[in-house]
């Protein structure tokens, strides 16, 4: 095998979720010996500690200041520098790493997947709401600054390595597979009355709370249209979804002639990050090989759109642009974050959020300007998460 050229400098934005785990993992299993310039969490120092001493990163950041004493404290002695805040996540994001993965949940991972994009980075991104949100300016944010974002959602990388782009103004379609989520072959009764624990237990995948209750919505990959869309500069009438339980075959790219070509791979996000890490090379890892045998049929069915108006939520915001999609996306948050808390029902969470597009909709829009389409991102965020409060405590309230 010939010598692997890959990034040393490495910073992982959300090392104690999911995403970040998994990539921790990745790196052991591959035996790496990295620089790891930053590790950052939300609110858990005890698994920040933990990893930040099996990773020696130079600083540990955590968002939440509460946790500040506790992680000063379990890495005292270390060397390992401790910061606690947003900016300071702003900061590491920016620092000098060769490579950053972007797996902070939410419009909270905005602005430092930004500012790893305008330091030049390589950019792994998870984070699909900054692109959701910000786009057109993150990719040209890394375009100008010499680096580059790679997807690390399944289906976008997926997509990413069958994409030719020498080829690219010959396709005709992007085929975004989806599992269905737990609630796929679920009637409409029993989605009204879905608990919160049904809504979490996804078929194939554990995942943070968040993204577990957008896939049984679908609002997932109604979220994973939009960034297909400007990842790969796709009009949403050229952007499909297909249900496809087994998630075998993680998206599809039909060209103009007639072939469709597929990705494949066990139901695994560390495939993808793998992917992400060593672009354009391979990473050997003992990863699981696919067995075709084992995995039984494969089947597929459209997408109901009357159980699952997130899709069409979506696609209409896609379609409308401007500061749609980040509103779509504030609402989304605002109204997980009620389902999660029980202050609202499974059924009410894309009703929060059409309901909030249709407010936004009537006050004039002041805040959207090409100028800065970051700052533009950020009032509307904000703007569409204080009108989802008010949708939810005012008609859905429990
Ligand atoms: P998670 O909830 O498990 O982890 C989120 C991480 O972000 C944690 O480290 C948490 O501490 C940190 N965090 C949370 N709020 C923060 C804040 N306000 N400021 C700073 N850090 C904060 O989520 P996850 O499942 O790992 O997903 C991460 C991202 O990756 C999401 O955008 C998700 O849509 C995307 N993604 C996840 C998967 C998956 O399989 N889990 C697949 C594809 C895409
Ligand atoms: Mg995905």
């Amino acid at each position: 095998m010939g010598k692997l050229s890959l990034p040393r400098k490495v910073t992982v934005l959300g090392s104690t979720g999911s995403i970040g785990v998994s990539t921790l993992e990745v790196f052991e299993l591959a035996g790496l010996e990295l620089d790891v310039v930053g590790l950052t969490a939300g609110r858990n120092a005890a698994k920040l500690a933990e990893q930040a001493l099996r990773w020696r990163p130079q600083v540990a950041v955590i968002e939440d200041e509460r946790g500040l004493p506790e992680l000063r404290d379990r890495l005292k002695g270390s060397g390992i520098r401790v910061e606690a805040g947003a900016q300071s996540i702003v900061d590491v994001a920016s620092a000098d790493a060769q490579w950053v993965m972007s797996a902070i949940v939410g419009f909270a991972g905005l602005a430092p997947t930004l500012a790893a994009a305008r330091a030049g980075a390589i950019v792994a991104l998870a984070n699909k709401e900054s692109l959701v949100c910000a786009g057109p300016s993150l990719l040209r944010t890394a375009r100008l600054a010499g680096g580059m974002i790679i997807p690390v959602d399944s289906e976008h990388s997926a997509i990413f390595q069958v994409l030719d782009p020498s080829a690219a103004t010959h396709v005709k379609r992007l085929i975004l597979t989806s599992s269905g989520g737990p609630f796929r072959d679920a009637s409409h009764a029993e989605m009204a009355a879905a608990t919160l624990e049904q809504a979490l237990a996804h078929p194939n995948f554990s995942m943070g709370a968040k993204i577990s209750i957008d896939s049984a919505t679908m609002m997932n990959k109604g979220l994973e249209v939009i960034e297909a869309a400007y990842l790969f500069s796709m009009p949403p009438e050229r952007i499909e979804v297909l249900v496809h339980p087994q998630q075998i075959i993680h998206s599809l790219v039909e060209y103009a002639d007639g072939s469709t070509l597929a990705q494949l791979g066990p139901p695994d996000m560390r495939p993808p990050i793998a992917c992400a890490f060593a672009w354009p090379d391979r990473l050997p890892w003992p990863a699981k090989s696919l067995d075709l045998v084992t995995a039984g049929p494969l089947t597929f069915q459209a997408p109901d759109p009357v159980r699952f108006p997130a899709l069409t939520i979506a696609k209409d915001a896609l379609t409308a642009g401007g500061r749609a999609p980040a509103a779509m996306n504030a609402a989304n948050e605002r109204a997980v974050a009620a389902f999660l808390d029980r202050r609202i029902r499974f059924l009410d969470i894309p009703r929060v959020v059409r309901e909030t597009l249709e407010r936004m909709d009537r006050v004039t829009d002041r805040s959207h300007n090409d100028s800065d389409a970051v700052e533009s991102a950020r009032n509307t965020d904000a703007e569409a998460r204080r009108m989802a409060d008010e949708v939810v405590s005012g008609q859905f309230a429990a």
